[in-house]
Order: structure tokens, then C-alpha cells, then sequence
């Protein structure tokens, strides 16, 4: 049996519908679906989430919020309309209208989008809607409550009969507010359906192919990958590779379920699958043998350089400096260091933070030199075939050497699946490009 989760550009109107409705008809395991709320319908349109958003924050602000508001009850009677579909959302726009204007929380104006969007989906497919607040739980400080909601939904979702759709990205805390994932968060409460009631696999259906092993932005056409491990996945999403929410394989992960990303306007494409490491590396799957498996990165990072004679010898220096970056909130994303140096690279924080932090640092640790490095990127060469591959990291230099960019870090994961480099923003495209090219046209 199959859980099915089909995204904003799925649900944005009628016709994506129709095509959301296709691919579950045809596919006898589909019996679990969740959605999103309707994205954009074209460039510069707005999301539904976005609207609701707009209304939460106009009524907050003691304006008019019903202008926003009548643009989401349009954007779903346009699609109920055209679909002919049995369901009168009168009631529930009432409803919703009431509560934003009463003072509901943010969390509780965003999540409507997803609400509404399963409610139609249920009509229009015959299936059974259930509510995500009644499966998906939170603890009272916003903490996600992974058995707990595993227990729920699986409990829950036994009693259905020939399938749900349940509303993504929310659920409510145990004292019974609306609580929402971070945005894109519908993948997670997809994989959470996914692990209560055992899927086979986890199909997420999007407007994209697949993951590109590259960023489609800066390479043309980039291919698409046709295997990533879940760790792969971890690591290309976290750098910045945005098909998936970075989360979503937190619960599919507990079981072992593979996921397939998939495009519902090319069902016909194969997507790409995400299947457990352990599996993968055992040769239970097998893919197309490449050296690496993709590139991602992220813009704006700042490093800190700090010089401090005998500092080898110093004990709790760097607790001390990660020390600093703690009272401020910040989590630091790599620390190279050598006998007497060390570095700390962590995203951009604001001019006064930074100054803050280069204050603390000389105080706390006493550094000979302190140096602030601003506007780096950084890369992810990520791949289970840079292990057994002699010449990796040489043909990573030699990609950048020849496009002329200089390297400012270098940090190769202990596991040998990952490259990670530091290079100027400016640098940064050009950097994406020739490690591409290297590896993907050049790939023997
Ligand atoms: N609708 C939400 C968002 O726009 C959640 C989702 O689509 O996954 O972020």
C-alpha cells in the first residue's frame, strides 16, 4: 500500500485536480493521500499559504483582512466549480472567516489552506477527509511528538475504509492549538503517514522531475538522479537541494520506506527513489555507478579565524569559542582547525551580532588574531562512490582550479560521502558549474 503526497503546483486549480485524481485512479495501492494547500497557478502568482498569512498578519495589524480572505475562498471555488465537485465550503469559509477575525493564531490562519485543499480532495476522490489536528500532535512547547502521532495515525487510519486524504503541514499541541511544521512541512506529515501505516513507499508527487544533480538555476538541463540514499538526501537537502522538506525522512527512515519523488505532470518520468543507506550499501539497490551523486550549496556564510599561540595545548578553547555562538542562537556549521588556528564558519548573523560575537571571542578567548571572513559559500559534493574512488578530491581541485576559483575551506566528512568547500559568493556559480561539468560530463 501506497501514501501519495501531492504538492502546491498539484493542487493550485482544476485541472492539476484532474491530474492528481488520474494518477490515484490508476494506481490500485493508492489509499493514502495527503496535500498541500494550492500553490502558484503561473510566476507571480500568490500561494494560498501566503494569503492566509496576509490575513493573519492584516488582522493583527487591525485592517481589513477580508480582501485576502475572499481570495482564498476563490481560489477554491474556482477549482470546486470547475471540477463540479459535491462539497459546499460556504460553512467552512464562515468558520474560518470567524476564527482569523477572533484572533486565531498564525499557525491557525496558515494551516486552513491545507484544511480546505483535503476537503476537496476528499470529495472529489470519494475518500474519507481526516483531520491532521486528530493524528499529527505536538507538545505544548511546539516539540513534534513522533510516537505519539505515530500511534494516533496508525490507530486512526486502520478505521478507514477505501482511503483518506488528510490535510499536510499541521497538527495541534496537546493543549489543542494548531500547530504548523516549518513551510513545505506537508512532506513530513507525509512520511508520517507513511511510517503509521507501513506504505510500501512513500510516493511525493511535485511539478520537478526528480533531484537534478545539480541546481537546474545554474546548469542547464541537469540530469536527473535516479537513486540518493537517505543520506545523500540528508545532505543535499540540507545544502540547499529543495525538492524535499529537510525533515521529511526523519519517520520514513524509522521503517526503512523508500521514497520516490515523482512529477504529476509527467507521471510517465521514473522520479527519484531515496532508499535506506543500509539497504543501498548492502547491494539491495543497485543504481548506475558515478563517482558523486550530486552538488548542492548555499550562499552567505561568515568565517571566524582565530590564531592563538599553544593553543593545541589549550584545554576548552573551542568549547569557549562555540560558547559565544550559543548565548547568541547560532549554530556553527564547521570548525576546521589547525595546531594553533581555528576556524568557525556559521551562517551570516547581522552586523551588531557579528560585532557582538567578535567582542565575546576576544574576551572569552584571548586570541593573538582574530579575523572575520564574510560572503562565503558552501559546496556539497555529496556521493557513497567518492569511497572506493581514487582522485576525487584531486578532480575537485582540478574542476575549480580550471575555472579559476580559489578554495577558502576544505572538509571531508569522516564517512567519506561528502566534500564540503568554502568559496567566495562570487565564486559560487562558477564553482557549481565546473564541478558539474567534471563529474557529469566527464564521468567515465
Ligand atoms: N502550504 C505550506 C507552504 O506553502 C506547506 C506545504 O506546502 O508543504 O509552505
Amino acid at each position: 500500500m501506497k501514501v501519495l503526497k501531492f504538492g502546491g503546483t498539484s493542487m493550485a486549480n482544476a485541472d492539476s485536480l484532474r491530474q492528481v485524481r488520474d494518477i490515484v485512479a490508476a494506481d490500485s495501492l493508492a489509499r493514502f493521500v495527503v496535500v498541500s494547500a494550492p500553490g502558484k497557478r503561473a510566476a507571480g502568482d500568490t500561494k494560498v499559504t501566503d494569503l492566509l498569512y496576509d490575513c493573519y498578519r492584516t488582522r493583527r495589524a487591525g485592517g481589513d483582512f477580508e480582501k485576502a480572505f475572499a481570495r482564498v475562498e476563490k481560489r477554491f471555488t474556482d477549482i470546486v466549480d470547475a471540477l463540479g465537485c459535491d462539497v459546499d465550503l460556504q460553512p467552512y469559509f464562515k468558520q474560518i472567516a470567524y476564527d482569523i477575525d477572533g484572533g486565531a493564531s498564525e499557525d491557525y490562519a496558515a494551516s486552513r489552506g491545507e484544511y480546505l485543499s483535503a476537503i476537496v480532495m476528499a470529495a472529489y476522490l470519494g475518500y474519507t477527509f481526516i483531520d491532521a489536528k486528530d493524528i499529527v500532535k505536538f507538545d505544548d512547547d511546539g516539540a513534534f511528538d513522533a510516537e505519539l502521532t505515530n500511534e494516533l495515525t496508525a490507530r486512526v487510519l486502520r478505521r478507514v475504509g477505501k482511503g483518506a486524504v488528510i490535510p499536510g503541514f499541521y497538527g495541534q499541541t496537546h493543549g489543542g492549538m494548531i500547530k504548523t511544521f516549518s513551510r513545505g512541512g506537508s512532506d513530513v506529515t507525509g512520511a508520517i503517514v507513511a511510517r503509521a501505516v507501513g506504505a510500501s513507499v512513500y510516493e511525493n508527487w511535485t511539478d520537478v522531475d526528480g533531484f537534478m544533480t545539480c541546481d537546474p538555476r545554474i546548469v542547464e538541463n541537469p540530469r536527473v538522479i535516479e537513486m540518493l540514499t537517505y543520506r545523500e538526501l540528508r545532505e543535499l537537502s540540507y545544502m540547499g537541494a529543495n525538492v524535499l522538506h529537510p525533515e521529511s525522512i526523519f519517520p520514513v527512515r524509522k521503517s526503512d520506506i523508500p521514497i520516490r519523488v515523482r512529477n504529476t505532470f509527467r507521471p510517465e518520468a521514473p522520479g527519484t527513489m531515496i532508499v535506506a543507506t543500509n539497504k543501498f550499501l548492502s547491494g539491495e539497490y543497485t543504481r548506475r555507478a558515478s563517482t558523486i551523486t550530486g552538488i548542492a550549496g548555499k550562499k552567505n556564510f561568515t568565517a571566524v579565524h582565530l590564531e592563538k599561540q599553544m593553543m593545541n595545548n589549550e584545554c576548552g578553547f573551542g568549547r569557549r569559542v562555540l560558547s559565544v555562538l550559543e548565548r547568541h542562537n547560532i549554530s556553527f556549521e564547521h570548525m576546521p582547525s589547525g595546531i594553533d588556528t581555528l576556524t568557525v564558519i556559521f551562517e551570516a548573523a547581522s552586523e551588531s551580532v557579528t560585532n557582538e560575537i567578535l567582542e565575546e571571542l576576544r574576551l572569552d578567548c584571548r586570541p593573538d588574531r582574530i579575523e572575520l571572513v564574510r560572503n562565503l559559500s558552501l559546496i556539497a559534493v555529496v556521493g557513497h562512490g567518492m569511497r572506493s574512488k581514487k582522485g576525487t578530491a584531486m578532480r575537485i581541485f582540478q574542476g575549480l582550479y580550471k575555472a579559476g576559483v580559489n578554495i577558502r575551506m576544505i572538509d571531508q566528512g569522516s564517512s567519506e560521502y561528502n566534500v564540503i568547500i568554502a568559496v567566495e559568493d562570487a565564486d559560487y556559480e562558477n564553482a557549481i558549474r565546473a564541478l558539474y561539468a567534471e563529474f557529469e560530463e566527464h564521468e567515465e
